[in-house]
């Protein structure tokens, strides 16, 4: 109890919204009472019904009543039944809709500390998973539980009416199905559900995470492990899935040996009660038979009582997100017009992720003016990655300065697509036409410039010949397209886009070496006159730029240009022969 308490102390998900709904909750609520009622009261006539016509009355007209009742609550049990269940889904609908947006806003809002802060994964549990625990919170829990014990009340009551003694006989029975049962099943089996959650959640996290960095796990020879690593979670839940199906049995077999004393004890007890008169001889069975619906909305509580450990790490888990919530530095942001970009400065930076051991990247130095063309090498996990978030202002310095003419990267953040052009590893293209994919880049371009862009990103042919040209829908990801093309797609946006500044993280990481020397030779051809900061692996297309940085453990180690390099740094002239052997450039 103590555990419920805590756990909407300080929630915003789940009780604001059975307050705001607070008409249709009660409605669900009296629909679902009506239906077990309905099946109870039809269970009691008809057994009134034929008892009493196996006594073969003179008259129809005497058993007139109870035939029309028989009818009456025949036809509203399920009736009422589909209306519960049209105004409970309409009811959580409405909430989880609501739910969607409040996410989506806590999400947007903290974007960027979200990023820092949380893996991927995480946030797609949230959203694959908890949204429909809590859908399931009212629909499996809090609704058959109200329900069931509001009727266990009645029926007792009712019953009480009769016989107090025997009234109270049969609250303890009952007890035993809606109360004792339910909390052993938390109990026992309420910790189980909760470490298949866990476990589910930890695979997904895990899950993101490899197929995010799978690249990493191919260029280590590790597929195997990898693989290995996704069974091991699936054989763990297996097991704690059987041991919940025996759990289950014996659940419901206790259930059904209580429901069959509770059956034998209301035949006595009707028996004395009524037995002896030829007119009440009838009610026996009437009393005997209602008792089997009123169970099936008993079982309820139990089952959801058994869920509720679950619903509750994702009540945590949503409310979690709002709390951590900070709200987005609010530097002011200021006005510039990005054709006068003349430079872009990193001052003495050093970022440390929060989690992290040791600061990511670590007091860099570096400046590069209008038109000058950088590329930056090093090994996986040296700092690309973060620099390059740095640069943009997804990340914000724990020391140290980014300026762009002078200004804070920070204070730029509205003016972002006017300063930088993006190019990563996998662009996203979106389930719509070519046209209005490439026009992203720039929402107002005409098509006559989206269609110059297409053609100068080598693309002119290709989209003519598509069975719609540029009115051809690309599949969400662009799946009918190579992974070269998807990348030419991309810096189409880009040159609408016209920003001075591109930034490249390692574009042609899952090209062909071919393919790979090609989209460069586009790139730098396209964007000549442009700042371009180009992260890369090796030293394909080095040719191009101005000057090379070599990252490692965070800091700058080799600087110079591709020639001077070559000149003056053995380990450079072996990876740039290496390569060029490697690719016959
Ligand atoms: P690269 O792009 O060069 O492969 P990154 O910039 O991605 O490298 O990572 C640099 C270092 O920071 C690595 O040690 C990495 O483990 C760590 N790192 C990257 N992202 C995060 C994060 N979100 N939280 C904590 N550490 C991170
Ligand atoms: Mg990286």
């Amino acid at each position: 109890m103590h555990d419920i308490i805590d756990t909407f102390a300080h929630d915003s998900w789940v009780l604001p919204y059975l307050k705001r709904y607070k008409g249709l909750l009660l409605l669900v609520i009296f629909l679902g009472f009506m239906t077990f009622f309905c099946g109870s009261a039809l269970m009691f006539t008809s057994g009134y019904l034929i008892s009493r016509a196996a006594q073969r009355p003179e008259n129809i007209l005497l058993i007139y009543v109870p035939i029309v009742l028989t009818r009456a609550f025949g036809i509203g049990r399920p009736a009422f039944r589909y209306a519960q269940r049209l105004t409970s889904h309409n009811w959580v609908l409405r909430i989880v809709s609501d739910f969607r947006k409040k996410l989506y806003l806590a999400v947007e809002k903290t974007a960027v500390t979200i990023r820092q802060e949380r893996q991927t994964g995480d946030i797609l549990a949230v959203l694959a998973d908890d949204i429909e625990h809590i859908e399931n919170l009212y629909l499996r829990t809090i609704f058959p539980v109200i329900i069931g014990w509001l009727l266990y009340i009645v029926v007792t009551v009712a019953i009480g009416g009769f016989n107090w003694a025997f009234g109270l006989l049969m609250f303890l029975l009952f007890g035993m199905i809606t109360i004792v049962i339910p909390l052993i099943s938390v109990a026992v089996n309420g910790a189980r559900v909760y470490k298949t959650r866990e476990i589910q959640h930890d695979f997904y996290v895990g899950l993101t995470d490899s197929v995010l960095g799978l690249a990493d796990w191919v260029i280590a020879g590790r597929q195997k492990d990898l693989v290995a690593n996704q069974d091991q979670p699936i054989e763990a839940q297996v097991r704690l899935r059987r041991q919940d199906h025996h759990f289950t049995w014996w659940r419901d077999f206790t259930t059904q040996m209580f429901v069959g004393i509770i059956t034998i004890v209301m035949l006595v007890f009707a028996d004395v009660e009524f037995g002896g008169s030829d007119k009440l001889v009838n009610w026996i069975a009437a009393f005997t038979l209602a008792i089997f619906p009123t169970i099936d909305a008993f079982q309820g509580i139990a089952q959801g009582f058994t869920e509720w450990p679950s619903h509750q790490a994702s009540i945590r888990r949503v409310n979690d997100f709002d709390h951590n919530e900070k709200t987005a530095s609010a530097v002011p942001q200021v006005e510039v017009v990005p054709n006068d970009f003349t430079a872009l400065n990193i001052n003495d930076v050093t970022f440390q992720y929060e989690n992290g051991k040791a600061p990511a990247v670590s007091h860099l130095n570096l400046q590069i003016k209008k038109g000058e063309k950088l590329a930056i090498l090093g090994p996986s996990g040296a700092g690309k990655s973060t620099l390059l978030k740095l640069l943009l202002g997804d990340l914000t310095a724990t020391d140290g300065q980014i300026l762009v003419n002078d200004i804070d990267v920070a204070a730029l953040q509205t003016h972002r697509a006017e300063l930088f052009g993006v190019l990563d590893q996998q662009p996203y293209l979106f389930n719509s036409t070519v046209m209005n994919n490439v026009r992203l880049g720039n929402l107002a371009a005409t098509d006559e410039q989206v269609i110059a862009a297409v053609e100068a990103v080598g693309l002119g042919e290709l989209v003519a010949g598509l069975p719609d040209g540029y009115q051809t829908a690309m599949s969400e990801g662009g799946n009918r397209f190579s992974g070269g093309e998807r990348q030419r797609f991309a810096l189409a946006r880009i040159l609408l886009q016209d920003a001075p500044i591109i930034i490249l993280d390692e574009p042609t990481v899952s090209l062909d070496p071919i393919t790979e020397a090609a989209i460069l030779a586009t790139i730098f051809k396209l964007f000549k006159d442009k700042t371009i900061i180009w992260v890369t692996h090796h030293l394909m297309g080095v040719k191009y730029v101005d000057q090379v940085r070599f990252i490692e453990n965070g800091q700058f180690e080799m600087v110079g240009s591709p020639a001077e390099l070559y000149q003056t740094e053995p380990r450079f002239k072996k990876l740039l022969d290496l390569d060029r052997g490697l690719t016959t450039e």
